[in-house]
């Protein structure tokens, strides 16, 4: 088992901050400060928030209430960089993956799902986006697509909100749950993670409420702690994937630096502080982790938390060796938990012919690009 290579906290926001910084990752008082420095009047500032968020502009030249010198100094000020749709997946009652390009190429995903019956607690009318944090991710869980080629960078605030905006734009419909899913591991880039949730939350921003945001986290246990200490009441979700250290440690490199004992203990304080109930995200693999056993485990501790399961049958990954379950062993695990008096569903995967496991679409497009750029 490979040691977890982990990147420190927010490894690059504050080095490329420093040069210069998104118009789209500053909190409304920040740009209320930078409106002062510039020399210009205060409600210049509500002005510019109401073209990001609320006319969803995609340039300061489309700032038409701003006199042009005014639009050249904001340019000259802050990037406004884009992310391009290069590639959609899925039709309108499907899930629907979007691959897209940043301003420096990299790639990251997003995944759009239809209506689904409470999946996080929410309602089920709503329409969920799940969206990346990192261009690749450095936790390497043996599942995964998205550890596949490793780490690269840490999204910033604008380019995690832009996955949002970018996807409404696309298809005219309004996402109202956001769920920190995608590619990347959301608490390993925690400061810019919550740089985004403030945006998205806010009423100048997207106006969502906190409880319609859900964070995962494959277990990392002082930044669940820290995550428990904000105001904000956003859901957490745990991608546990085993009922015990020797499960965890098997597929997932970081139980190696927090067990399961030390993450419970973090899932604790962050239950004791929220008033939203903790989800177990449980993918379930044949041969692996659905055992009987894992199950009854499984339950103990998600009725000592008081916590919720989502199983997710494997979405196999070309490359990897993993397979999903048969139909009755699923059916089974969710029985035991049941039994045991636990709130459990069994997603239907409806991405599944659509590869939308985290990572797969921008894994296969770079490797449709490979032979051609070389
Ligand atoms: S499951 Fe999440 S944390 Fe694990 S490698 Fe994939 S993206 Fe990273």
């Amino acid at each position: 088992m490979s040691v977890c290579r982990a990147p420190p906290l927010s490894v690059n926001s504050k080095v490329r901050t420093a040069v210069k910084t998104d118009i789209r990752s500053l909190q409304f008082p920040e740009l209320e400060e930078q409106v002062r420095e510039l020399g210009l009047a205060d409600y210049r500032a509500r002005q510019i928030v109401d073209w990001l968020y609320k006319k969803r502009a995609q340039s300061f030249d489309e700032m038409t209430n701003l006199p042009q010198e005014v639009r050249a100094r904001l340019a000259e000020r802050f990037t406004f960089d884009k992310i391009d749709v290069a590639r959609v997946l899925g039709s309108r009652d499907t899930t629907r993956k979007f691959l897209f390009q940043l301003a420096d190429s990299n790639l990251i995903e997003s995944v759009l799902i239809p209506a689904s019956p409470a999946l996080y607690g929410s309602r089920s009318d709503r329409r969920t986006i799940c969206v990346s944090t990192q261009v690749g991710c450095a936790y390497g869980c043996k599942f995964c697509a998205s550890g596949l080629e490793g780490f690269s960078r840490n999204l910033r605030p604008n380019e995690i909100v832009d996955q949002i905006i970018a996807v409404e734009r696309a298809t005219g419909e309004k996402v109202d749950n956001i769920v920190f899913m995608g590619m990347g591991e959301p608490l390993a880039n925690l400061e810019n993670v919550m740089g985004a949730i403030r945006i998205i939350n806010a009423p100048w921003g997207l106006g969502i409420g906190a409880r319609h945001i859900t964070v995962s986290t494959s277990g990392l246990a002082p930044q669940i702690r820290q995550l428990a200490d904000e105001q904000l009441q956003i859901r957490l979700a745990i991608s546990l994937h085993g009922a015990t250290d020797e499960v965890r440690n098997q597929i997932m490199p970081i139980n190696r630096r927090y067990n399961l004992e030390t993450l419970l203990a973090a899932c604790e304080y962050y239950a004791s502080r929220k008033k939203q109930r903790l989800t177990f995200e449980y993918i379930l693999i044949a041969n692996v982790n659905d055992s009987p056993d894992q199950a009854r485990r499984l339950g103990r501790i998600a009725r000592r938390l008081g916590a919720k399961v989502n199983l997710i049958p494997y979405n196999t990954v070309e490359g990897l060796p993993w397979s999903r379950p048969s139909r009755e062993q699923q059916e089974q695990f969710v029985s035991i938990l049941r039994e045991a008096g636990v709130a459990a569903t069994l997603r239907r995967e409806k991405g599944h012919d659509i590869d939308a496991a985290c990572g797969q679409l921008r894994l296969q497009t770079k490797r449709e690009l490979q032979p051609a750029a070389s």
